[in-house]
């Protein structure tokens, strides 16, 4: 089935009008501005998470959607942290949901040495100095929600001695901290981010793509903005947490000669439940080995969730789905794993594969015969064709489908009950072979030869069907399982997130048994195993050693989780 490309997802979307959309739509027609320009502007810290791709789908939609550019931007400020194995992964995670930046592709490294002129403008106008007062001092100084900030003894410097501390700061004369150069606006003003906010900090350490050329670096509020500019951004969207950066914002660019007049509007940052979606504590994860790094599947990572076999049309479809709302929220995890169901129970192939193998032997099919069978490879889907699997006298079932006493309502294989194997045969339950400790090790049954497709002829019903795979030619295989990484909702609500892990997340099956057309199905492809999920090959899978991940079961694996252990 070929992939939709995002433009035509948006066409069809059209009719999802958003506040956003409403206002880009509503610019255009005052003619405030005459085509959109659009940025992501991550910071190369870490690996683009499910939050990112709120914000990617809404910046790169929005250019298609209105005919015009989105950029990809790095706002690579903060050398001590940026690292290039984030900027390579976050370029192929873009890629990978399905955008593209074209030429388009910008740091905010590329304009220090405007953003530095652009300060030196700021001190000449009066309007920034250079403060030497500590750090500690100079937060005390900022005062509270309801207190007014406190002039330095720095804050009166004259202009050129300004100029020549900053000049001095950039030609590294001073240590780490010693100085920085501060907005002159408003310490009394109630946006704590308008109380003389730092523009530029000293810091000695060598950029990913300046290298050692800078030892000062523009602070985010210094850099976002004028970046956005020098880009002729039309529409600076950004997550609610910078609303109260906003007049900041504003103010800068008012006082700048900046070459255009960018606008910053808010949306709700995407909060799931189950799930932590803040840089910082996943590099912690990964830092603590909690996970096995940033593409553990368990991850809400890109790179785990491709890992894990989510297409990337299920994310885009998930986004499209929970909207564009003002107003933070946590959105329930059942809504992207419906996004996800919905996505591969289309494009999927179905296969049989024996997660915990119970050996069935049919003690009336003659021994050493082989029979070729007919299985759909997709119910709804006629041209994806048929397959044969070979059936036997030895054949493995689940074990969960033979309950030797059953319990109400279980109407799969106990003894003297008849059930049908998948595009096989009926065959009934005759004895069950224990171990020594009394492990049920051996199902002893017998078919019925007229059952061939699995219906009797004379229409009786049976009340199951099991999936199965032939002892001859089943191939061994470990399955990998995964479980929220967190049990609660909402992680980290009583303080320590490390306390809300769930140890059960990953649950490894070395005995796993898949019917042999498995051992084909090709990286990034992801096929149902039938009555159990959707699966793909990982990446640690290897000819002869397959190994699986389930990307998503069937039905909401989260309520198992919020019913207290399954
Ligand atoms: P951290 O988690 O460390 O605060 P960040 O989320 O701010 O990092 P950036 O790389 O600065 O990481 O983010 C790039 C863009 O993605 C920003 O515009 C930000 O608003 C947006 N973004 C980040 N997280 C989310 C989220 N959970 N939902 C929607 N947008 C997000
Ligand atoms: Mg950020």
């Amino acid at each position: 089935m070929p992939a939709e490309t995002p433009a035509l997802e948006a066409a069809a979307s059209e009719t999802n009008r958003d506040f956003i959309r409403d206002l880009v739509q509503a610019d255009l027609e005052s003619r405030r501005v005459t085509s959109v320009v659009t940025r992501f502007p991550p910071e190369p810290n870490g690996y683009l998470h499910l939050g990112h791709a709120k914000s990617i789908c809404l910046n790169f939609g929005l250019a298609t959607e209105f005919g015009g550019i989105c950029h990809l931007r790095f706002d690579d400020t903060n050398p001590v942290k940026e690292e290039q194995e984030f900027i390579d992964a976050i370029k192929r995670d873009v890629h990978w949901l399905g955008f593209d930046w074209g030429e388009h592709l910008y740091h905010a490294s590329d304009y220090f040495e405007q953003l530095y002129q652009w300060a030196e403008h700021l001190i000449r106008a009066g309007l920034a100095y250079v403060d030497d007062s500590p750090v500690d001092e100079m937060r005390a100084m900022r005062g509270t929600l309801t207190e007014p900030g406190r002039a330095s003894a720095y804050r009166d410097r004259g202009v050129e001695e300004n100029l020549d501390l900053f000049r001095r700061m950039r030609a590294g004369e001073y240590p780490n901290g010693a100085r920085v150069l501060r907005a002159k606006i408003d310490l009394a003003a109630g946006n704590m981010n308008l109380r003389d906010p730092v523009l530029y900090r000293i810091l000695h350490a060598a950029h990913p793509r300046t290298g050692t050329a800078w030892c000062i670096y523009p602070t985010y509020d210094f850099a976002h903005g004028q970046s956005d500019a020098i880009e002729k951004v039309t529409h600076s969207l950004c997550t609610l947490e910078f609303e109260d950066h906003r007049p900041l914002y504003d103010w800068l660019i008012e006082h700048l000669p900046v070459p255009a007049r960018p606008r910053q509007t808010e949306f709700a940052r995407l909060n799931l439940g189950y799930t932590v979606l803040s840089k910082r504590n996943l590099t912690d994860f990964v830092k603590r080995g909690i996970v096995t790094g940033w593409d553990d599947p368990r991850m809400p990572t890109l790179a785990g969730l491709r890992r894990r076999g989510v297409p990337a049309e299920a994310v885009r479809e998930f986004v499209r789905r929970i909207g564009m709302a003002r107003a933070n929220s946590i959105v329930d995890l059942a809504l992207f794993e419906h996004a996800i169901r919905d996505r591969l129970n289309q494009s999927s192939q179905r296969r049989m594969a024996v997660l915990r193998p119970l050996k069935l032997t049919i003690e009336n099919f003659p021994e050493g015969e082989v029979q070729e069978l007919s299985a759909v490879n997709h119910p709804d889907d006629p041209a994806a064709g048929s397959r044969t699997v070979r059936f036997g006298r030895e054949i493995y079932v689940e074990r969960d489908d033979f309950m030797e006493v059953p319990a109400k309502k279980f109407y799969r294989l106990s003894p003297g009950r008849e059930v049908r194997l998948r595009y096989a045969f009926l065959v009934t339950c005759r004895e069950v072979v224990k171990d020594a400790d009394g492990n049920v090790v051996e199902l002893r049954c017998t078919y019925d030869p007229a059952s061939r497709g699995g219906n009797a002829p004379d229409g009786r019903k049976v009340q199951a069907t099991l999936h199965w795979v032939c002892a001859a030619d089943a191939i061994p295989a470990e399955v990998r399982l995964y479980g929220t990484l967190f049990n609660r909702p909402d992680p980290g609500a009583d303080g320590d997130i490390f306390a809300d892990i769930n140890p059960e997340s990953l649950e490894v099956l070395r005995g796993a048994l898949l019917e042999p057309s498995l051992a084909d199905v090709s990286s990034g492809e992801v096929v149902q195993f039938e009555r159990q999920g959707y699966f793909c090959p990982d990446l640690d899978s290897r000819p002869g050693a397959p190994v699986f991940n389930r990307t998503i079961g069937l039905r909401d694996t989260w309520a198992k989780v919020q019913a207290g252990g399954g």
